[in-house]
């Protein structure tokens, strides 16, 4: 992830349409879908490709970090087949664990660098199949209320009319609010990114489960800050409600979405079959019709027209190799619970 250019190039895909076949085919066993994105699109999808293929999915969602934390407690005796959707990060630590294994879909060929990218970094156990970038976005009506200056940058959010209002996840639970935490320690430099976070630690009223539960919060009034992926509040702000969403100033971290095949899965031809088609443009067509505006990984996805302008904004140079390493994540998570999560406010 070198250039900008890989999303430019995403922005100018040529527009594809989803296509999927009016009947039902035979009934063909079955997948375990563990789902990290949003419930509307992981509906979708795992309906659609069940009509598709007349195979069975039990879809459950969760937060990435469960879903890695169900994927290691399950080890012994796995019960998922496959991992679709969440932040790259626990894919990767999954990865390098052996909770997933090797496999290079045909529709690799097809993907844009940054979807190989994660794919290479797992050796081979995990491919991309959207990105965003992180931000926030904060509810109109209250920071007018409050008499402040909207805000632009993530130092903005220190500011002490906010307090007890601002939200984020749990890094423990969440990929997004993990990709929080790698973010500010690589944009601050580690001590630096530490003590922001634990001004910030003044302002927020909760610490969700789930990552995108902020940017619903924002759009209610629930709370004036909720720090989210951009395209998570963007959802919002094109149904008409109070939020804007933002890239902060200083620059920020985004996220390769991805997807992992289960080392153990009992429907192993099934969770290849989904994985392969989930990387068509077809499949990635879903995701806009679902509200979830990410970039899509395939070169001819159509890139939705609400998904936020990554190329235009200040991305820093995400190492994901060492923030998705089992050893910097589980350091990084036990840093902040008991640095950041356990301080009085
Ligand atoms: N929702 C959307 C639309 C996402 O793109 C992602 C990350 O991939 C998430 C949610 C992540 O959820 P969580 O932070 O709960 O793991």
């Amino acid at each position: 992830m070198q250039s900008k250019s890989w999303l430019k190039a995403g922005l100018f895909a040529a527009l594809a349409t989803a296509a999927f076949a009016a009947t039902p085919a035979r009934a063909q066993g079955s997948l375990v879908m563990y789902c990290g994105v949003q419930e509307e699109w992981c509906r979708a999808m795992s309906n659609a490709f069940e009509k598709e293929t007349g195979i069975k999915v039990a879809m459950t969602r969760k937060s990435a970090g469960e879903i890695y934390a169900q994927l290691k407690a399950e080890s012994s005796n796995p019960r998922g087949d496959i991992w679709w959707g969440g932040t790259g990060d626990p894919h990767l630590q999954a990865a390098e664990e052996g909770l997933t294994q090797e496999y290079e879909s045909p529709k690799n060929k097809e993907l844009h660098p940054w979807a190989l990218d994660q794919w290479k970094a797992a050796k081979h156990r995990s491919v991309g199949i959207y990105a965003g970038a992180l931000g926030f976005g904060f509810n109109t009506e209250q920071i007018k209320a409050k008499g402040i200056p909207e805000p632009k940058c993530w130092a903005d959010l220190l500011n002490a009319k906010l307090k007890d209002d601002v939200q984020v996840a749990d890094p423990n639970s969440s990929g997004t609010a993990y990709n929080l935490l790698a973010t500010v320690v690589q944009l601050m430099g580690e001590d630096k990114g530490f003590e922001y976070l634990k001004a910030l630690h003044k302002n927020i009223s909760q610490y969700t489960k789930s990552g995108a539960a902020p940017a619903k919060a924002a759009s209610l009034g629930e709370t004036a800050v909720g720090i989210v992926f951009i395209h998570d509040a963007v959802v919002f702000a094109v149904q008409g409600d109070p939020i804007k969403p933002v890239a902060p100033c200083e620059g920020t971290g985004y996220e390769i979405g991805s997807m992992s095949i289960v080392k153990g899965a009992r429907n192993l031809d099934n969770a290849k079959k989904f994985y392969d088609w989930a990387l068509t443009p077809a499949a990635q067509a879903l995701a806009a019709p679902a509200k979830s505006y990410q970039v899509p990984s395939n070169k001819a996805s159509p890139v939705p027209a609400q998904s936020p302008k990554m190329d235009q904004m200040k991305l820093i140079n995400y190492d994901f190799v060492k923030y998705g390493s089992s050893a910097e994540r589980n350091r990084l998570l036990a840093k902040w619970d008991k640095e950041v999560k356990a301080l009085p406010k």
